[in-house]
């Protein structure tokens, strides 16, 4: 067994231990904040769901749907299983949102309260055991705020057209009572999500934790999906089938977002890559030139970052180039960008910055550079590395240059005066008499 699986091995075999030992539950090292928000939704969860047993008498026919969205729900987490893990990989910190709505919303629409929920625990903890294995506190977590959406809906459902819930609501007035269950539904599971990443990630923009609106779109779908199904349940049962084909045909189109991003990020790092920076950088340099504005590239490359391979292997050194890239992503502003143009070598765009101010930022990142402790892991075990410097080469527009690769040109230069001057510091350009246009 490689090195590699190895470990992989011992990191399962350690969360399989914890599941079973309550104390060593990652829940537990939640901030307080987080964990009581975790703990009083899932209560509130508990106390609803206990509340709804004696609300509707379960027929067998109940059952039955019961089996056959649960079944339908298993197939399709079962197929799309490889997409989800991508998926939900690029999710990190951000809402991810999934087809499941199909299933679930449907069980809230046609089956009595208690069945509705079993419905949405069992394909929770399916998609747990199967997708992708996030601590179990925050699967059980999502599957609350399911099945209180679900309740919410269902509440909604009921005020409408109280006779029919649960079922499905015909003629017009069902249409309004289905789709402000849907409504409900996506509401009050976006909030609380919404709610959770917020707290657990108090220093990232709050608009990581609404998402994208392509994702919602995806919601939305689902829920869709979901009132078709149970209209169909209700009339046509084998049709069903058909809805499950048809759902399996589109999924692998909800990937399409992902491949974009891929093709746009150095995957060893996250940060961009040489091709989508240079397009990035061609807008914006189009831009400075239009307006007559300022443009600063900074070239940065790491100091005898060879020693550092040669010492510790090279997957330390990647390990490295990694902690590397996430320091510069923080040092600059939100509209810089930082691009891996290969090796250890980075480039970083500074629009609207003048001379001045990039040879500043330039001086800020090489020393935040400098004043990094990575801890590498090494077969011997874990080992702090103070040592990397970068040597950075600035120019800026229209100084150095009146076009972006004489820009890049001048940059390179002297990031290599950098290097002859000693590395661990910052060459600036010389201005070749370039000035803004008069405007
Ligand atoms: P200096 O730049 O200060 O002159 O010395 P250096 O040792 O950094 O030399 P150079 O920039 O020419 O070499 C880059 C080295 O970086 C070569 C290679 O060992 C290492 N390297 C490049 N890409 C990667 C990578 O993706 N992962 C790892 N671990 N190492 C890389
Ligand atoms: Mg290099
Ligand atoms: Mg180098």
């Amino acid at each position: 067994m490689s090195i590699r699986h190895r470990l992989a091995h011992r990191r399962l075999r350690r969360r399989q231990d914890a599941a079973w030992s309550p104390t060593k539950w990652a829940l537990w090292s939640l901030p307080r904040t987080v964990l009581g928000y975790v703990l009083a939704v899932e209560i509130i969860t508990a106390v609803v769901v206990a509340s709804t047993f004696d609300l509707v008498a379960i027929t067998a026919g109940d059952w039955i749907r019961l089996l056959v969205l649960a079944a339908g729900s298993a197939i399709h987490i079962e197929a799309a299983r490889d997409i989800e893990r991508l998926r939900k990989v690029g999710a990190e910190g951000i809402p991810y949102t999934n087809l499941k709505g199909m299933w679930t919303f449907a069980g809230v629409l046609i089956l009595p309260p208690p069945l509705a929920a079993a419905l949405i625990v069992s394909t929770y903890v399916h998609s747990w055991l199967r997708v992708r294995r996030v601590p179990p506190y925050r699967s059980v977590f999502t599957a609350t705020t399911v099945v209180l959406a679900g309740a919410a809906g269902a509440v909604a459902l009921a005020a409408i057209r109280p006779g029919v819930y649960p079922g499905y609501p015909g003629g017009p007035l069902g249409l309004v009572a289905v789709v402000t269950a849907g409504l409900a539904y996506w509401f009050v599971n976006f909030a609380l999500v919404a709610g959770a990443i917020m707290l657990s990630n108090p220093d990232s923009p709050g608009r990581n934790a609404i998402g994208k609106l392509s994702e919602q779109l995806i919601v939305a779908g689902s829920l869709g999906l979901g009132v078709a199904t149970a209209a169909l349940l209700l009339s046509q049962p084998w049709a069903v089938a058909v809805l499950l084909l048809t759902i399996l045909g589109l999924h692998r189109a909800l990937l399409v977002e992902q491949f974009q991003a891929a093709s746009r990020t150095d995957p060893k790092t996250g940060l961009a890559n040489a091709a989508f920076w240079h397009e990035i950088a061609r807008r914006e340099f189009a831009g400075a030139e239009r307006t007559s504005s300022r443009l600063g590239v900074l070239y940065l490359d790491l100091d005898h970052f060879k020693a550092i391979n040669d010492t510790f292997g090279h997957m330390a050194g990647d390990e490295a180039l990694k902690a590397v890239a996430a320091e510069l992503r923080q040092e600059v502003r939100d509209n810089d960008l930082v691009g891996r143009l290969g090796g250890e070598e980075f480039v970083i765009l500074l629009p609207q910055t003048s001379a001045a101010d990039t040879a500043l930022a330039a001086e800020r990142i090489r020393r935040r550079v400098a004043g990094l402790a990575v801890t590498i892991p090494t077969p011997t075990g874990p080992v702090l590395c103070e040592t990397i410097t970068c040597s950075i080469g600035a120019a800026t527009y229209p100084e150095s240059g009146s076009s972006l690769d004489e820009l890049q040109m001048a940059a390179d230069l002297a990031m290599y005066q950098a290097k002859d001057a000693g590395r661990n510091c910052v060459v600036s350009a010389p201005a070749n008499g370039g000035e803004l246009p008069a405007s």
